[in-house]
């Protein structure tokens, strides 16, 4: 999928209001701070705190 960098810039966590990062496989947007990844369906992001998971383990 194609992420406007421009769009990820305003993108926040909306539990913790940190910037979140794509995922390496384009999967799902990643809060570092708080650790949850928000999914994206259809190319939307679904930045919801109830619809992220919480993946701890750090990526490369
Ligand atoms: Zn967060």
């Amino acid at each position: 999928m194609n992420m406007n960098p421009d769009f990820l810039e305003i993108l926040r966590c909306p539990f913790c209001k940190a910037k979140v990062e794509l995922k390496a496989d384009g999967s799902g947007l990643k809060c570092e701070t708080c650790f949850r990844v928000y999914p994206i369906r259809d190319d939307i992001p679904i930045m919801i705190v109830e619809e992220a998971i919480i993946e701890k383990e750090v990526e490369a």
